[in-house]
């Protein structure tokens, strides 16, 4: 008995040593999260408390995480408002340079107001995608949960995963930030089943005032003579931050 449990005792001290060392994925705070920090209160010996000092990669990760459930492709997670081309450029790509700023800016303040969403609106071509994709990855990194939805893509994804149709509305009705790309496109008039859903969509975040993030080749006026009421819900959520980008080929980087 007593040379098995010395045999037991031999093969895990040699287990030990072969082990691999360990492997974290943060070094400062070895995947623990944060550390204990002692605080003393006074220079008498026991009066200190302990605080928990969390380690900054908890929030690294959480953006990643979120970077992760965005549904914001790579590419286009470096779209930044550095990297975007306003010199040059007519003087209303300035402007949707300048309210995009302004709102990613004021985002915090004007959150839960009705009036905390922003809509680049008209030409093809002149930025929208990029400057709404800089507004989202400018809130990813501070925290902010945003949802990429194009417009096409995303709703043949729905229609091909009919079964989890109320998940995925859900989704996008209580995401905190939702970004609705290409709006319409593709054809004159929604198809019943887009128009009603995201009319379900917009409504909820109207309602609830969830803030919406929309490019579209429509105008407003264009929204509402397709669907009115969607229209003027949108109207309201994005009164102070609206740019409509209107004008020739010359308003069309990719033609430049
Ligand atoms: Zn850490």
């Amino acid at each position: 008995m007593d040379e098995i449990r010395q045999r037991v005792s031999l093969l895990s001290s040699t287990n030990k040593t072969e082990q691999e060392p360990e492997i974290h994925r943060c070094n400062k705070c070895k995947d623990l999260g944060g550390r204990i920090q002692r605080v003393a209160l006074s220079d008498k010996p026991f009066d200190y408390i302990d605080k928990w000092e969390e380690c900054s990669c908890v929030r690294d990760r959480m953006v990643e995480r979120l970077m992760g459930s965005s549904k914001i492709t790579e590419e286009f997670q470096q779209k930044t408002f550095r990297n975007f081309e306003a010199e040059g450029r007519p003087d209303v790509i300035t402007t949707a340079y300048k309210t995009a700023g302004e709102y990613a800016k004021n985002f915090f303040e004007i959150r839960k107001t009705r009036k905390n969403s922003l809509a680049l609106l008209g030409r093809p071509g002149s930025g929208k995608t990029h400057l709404l994709m800089a507004v989202c990855n400018y809130l990813l990194k501070k925290g902010v949960g945003v949802h990429y939805f194009p417009w096409v893509e995303g709703f043949n994804e729905i229609k091909d995963n009919l079964d989890t149709l109320d998940t995925r509305i859900r989704q996008l009705q209580q995401a905190e930030v939702l970004f609705i790309d290409d709006m319409y496109k593709g054809r004159q008039k929604p198809t019943d089943f887009q128009a009603e859903q995201s009319f379900a969509i917009i409504n909820y975040r109207y309602l609830n005032n969830l803030p919406v993030l929309i490019s579209s080749e429509q105008t407003i006026a264009g929204i509402c003579e397709i669907d009115e009421a969607l229209g003027s819900r949108i109207n309201e959520m994005c009164r102070d931050y609206k740019v409509v980008i209107q004008g020739g080929i010359e308003m069309n980087y990719r033609l430049q």
